[in-house]
């Protein structure tokens, strides 16, 4: 009779914690490819979206083809085009509506920074109120831009561990992306 040996597990799959880290890997790959995002689009950099949505750029194809308008049905908030400061506590108040998880990008200058608004009425960035996870430059910036922006979204959703935004591993995440 020939001996039976018992195989031993691949490498990598020992150890503690295994089964949790792949768990936070199978949820973070399935949330990036079906992120439904609610477009806050207020002016000019809004029209890119649509043509970033349209057959040609085929958002859909990222999963992402149903545009929540319904912040309890969205989790990721796409800020597009100039925020008036009168504007801004809509904003604060669609944010503070959407459940966790929950990711903000700024599309083009005037949701970054202001852009060309340099004035008394307009807020110099939306990171002065709701935090901020990915910028996209650009007046406006083009569908590429977006989708890159989108890509790197997708990226941080891929890798975070599923319930503990907070934690040191997420934070060295978004500082290795330049974010604080
Ligand atoms: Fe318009 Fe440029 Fe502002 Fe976009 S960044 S909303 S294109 S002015």
């Amino acid at each position: 009779m020939s001996d039976i040996k018992m195989s031993s597990a691949p490498a990598g799959v020992e150890g503690s914690g295994f089964f949790a880290t792949t768990l936070d890997q199978v949820i973070g790959m399935a949330r990036s490819h079906s992120l439904w995002p609610l477009p806050f689009a207020t002016s000019c950099c809004g029209i890119e979206f649509m043509a970033t949505m349209g057959a040609h750029y085929d958002f859909s194809r990222f999963g992402s083809e149903r545009p929540s308008f319904s912040p309890r049905q969205a989790d990721l908030l796409m800020v597009m085009g100039t925020i008036a400061k009168k504007m801004a506590p809509v904003l604060k108040q669609v944010y503070t509506q959407m459940a966790e998880p929950r990711w903000v990008i700024a599309v083009g200058a005037c949701a970054s920074s202001g852009g060309i608004f340099d004035t008394y009425s307009v807020l110099q960035g939306i990171d002065e109120i709701i935090p901020v996870d990915v910028y996209v430059p650009g007046c406006p910036p083009r569908p590429e831009g977006i989708i890159d922006g989108f890509n790197k979204i997708q990226e941080l959703v891929k890798n975070e561990p599923a319930r503990r935004r907070n934690s040191p591993e997420y934070q060295a995440l978004l500082e290795s992306y330049g974010i604080q």
